[in-house]
């Protein structure tokens, strides 16, 4: 192994309430599957960023690292977010598609998060779903949880990043749920875009 390189190994996570609480943001996970836990909601990339070089198709998010940097103020949370494109032909040759990085940081006193460590014990009641929209109102898109500027034109409820994740929710049951998100019920948002089953947690490493 080359000197300074530390590798985490991912670890399941617990199922259920017990253990899905610890992959949101307000926990600042290191996880890999699943949807973005976003730290901040400042600069999170576009859907117009998230398109792989090559084929030009949405990039699905593969994992989060939260890795932040003792001694830099303005990094006291970071997490750095890997996406990449699910096509294996645009690995071939190797090129400037690759899978690729966003990088979100905080200080230590911000408007999102308490100074304090985040609690040890699971919140009382039920997890809460993955959420919808940011702080600030920007839906996320349901199917992989980036930006989702792009709503649909019968319920005007579910947001997309594009009309690919749109079309693939339509298929997988928003033309079932769509009149009754439109009535105000709906289903659960899709979970993994690589088919990963449930998302794992890995240790932090460095
Ligand atoms: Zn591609
Ligand atoms: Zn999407
Ligand atoms: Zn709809």
């Amino acid at each position: 192994m080359a000197p300074g390189v530390e590798l985490g190994f991912a670890a399941a996570a617990a199922e259920g309430p017990g253990g899905a609480w610890r992959l949101r943001s307000a926990c600042f996970p290191s996880k890999v599957g699943g949807r973005p836990a976003w730290l901040g909601e400042a600069g999170l990339p576009g859907p117009a960023a998230l398109r792989c070089g090559r084929c030009q198709q949405p990039c699905a998010f593969l994992l989060q690292l939260y890795a932040p940097l003792p001694g830099r103020p303005d990094a006291f949370h970071r997490t750095l977010f890997v996406f990449a494109c699910r096509s294996p032909a645009c690995y071939r040759p190797a090129g400037p598609s690759g899978p690729f990085l966003f990088r979100n940081q905080l200080p230590r006193r911000n408007d999102t998060y308490s100074e304090e460590p985040p609690p040890e014990e699971p919140p009382p009641g039920p997890a809460p779903a993955p959420p919808r929209r940011l702080g600030s109102g920007a839906a996320l898109c349901r199917v992989c949880g980036c930006l989702g500027p792009r709503s649909c034109g019968r319920c005007r409820r579910a947001a997309y990043c594009g009309p690919e994740h749109q079309a693939l929710d339509w298929r997988r049951g928003h033309r079932r749920s769509c009149g009754q998100l439109a009535a105000g019920g709906g289903s659960a948002p899709i979970g993994d875009l690589w088919n990963t089953g449930s998302s794992t947690r890995v240790p932090a490493c460095g």
